[in-house]
């Protein structure tokens, strides 16, 4: 048996599926929902522990990205040059969990790691290309 966390990232099309069900039921996995934002017609997005045989894993992730869901393993995580920040905001408007939010005193980017659930939408949001995502050893902060 394995424990894995994961940030699915569903296309619009795939919004209204029922495809935590079909992990449960076709593939024999216990899921369990962290945090979810999902609106019909909308791109949205399962923070989710999958429980269950590696093998049923597999097949289950497998069943997921031919379903074209963005697949993200939680051993991942951002870094972000902090210094080269210009606090233009335009990250904080896709991060749904909040982990990058703009400080309403003083207008600089806050990052906290311990709420982001490694969706890698920032990433393409940021102007100047300063945040990445990748595998490493937990500095987060450049
Ligand atoms: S990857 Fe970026 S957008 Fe997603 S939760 Fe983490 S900080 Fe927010
Ligand atoms: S989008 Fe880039 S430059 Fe703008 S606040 Fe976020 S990290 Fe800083």
């Amino acid at each position: 048996m394995t424990k894995q966390r994961f940030t699915l990232n569903f296309p619009p099309e795939s919004s209204e599926k029922p495809l935590t069900y079909h992990l449960i039921k076709d593939y024999n996995l216990k899921i369990n929902i962290l945090k979810a934002e999902i609106t019909a017609g909308k791109e949205g997005h399962l923070l989710i522990e999958v429980e269950g045989d590696e093998a049923d894993l597999e097949n289950g992730l497998k069943f997921l990205m031919d379903e074209n869901i963005e697949v993200i393993p939680l051993n991942q995580q951002i870094t972000l040059k902090e210094d080269e920040c210009v606090h233009c905001g335009a990250c904080t408007a896709v991060c749904f969990p909040g982990a990058l939010k703009l400080d309403r005193e003083t207008w600089k980017l806050i990052f906290k790691p311990e709420e982001c659930v490694v969706c890698g939408l920032c990433v393409n949001a940021c102007p100047l290309g300063i945040i990445n995502i990748g595998f490493g050893t937990g500095v987060r902060g450049e």
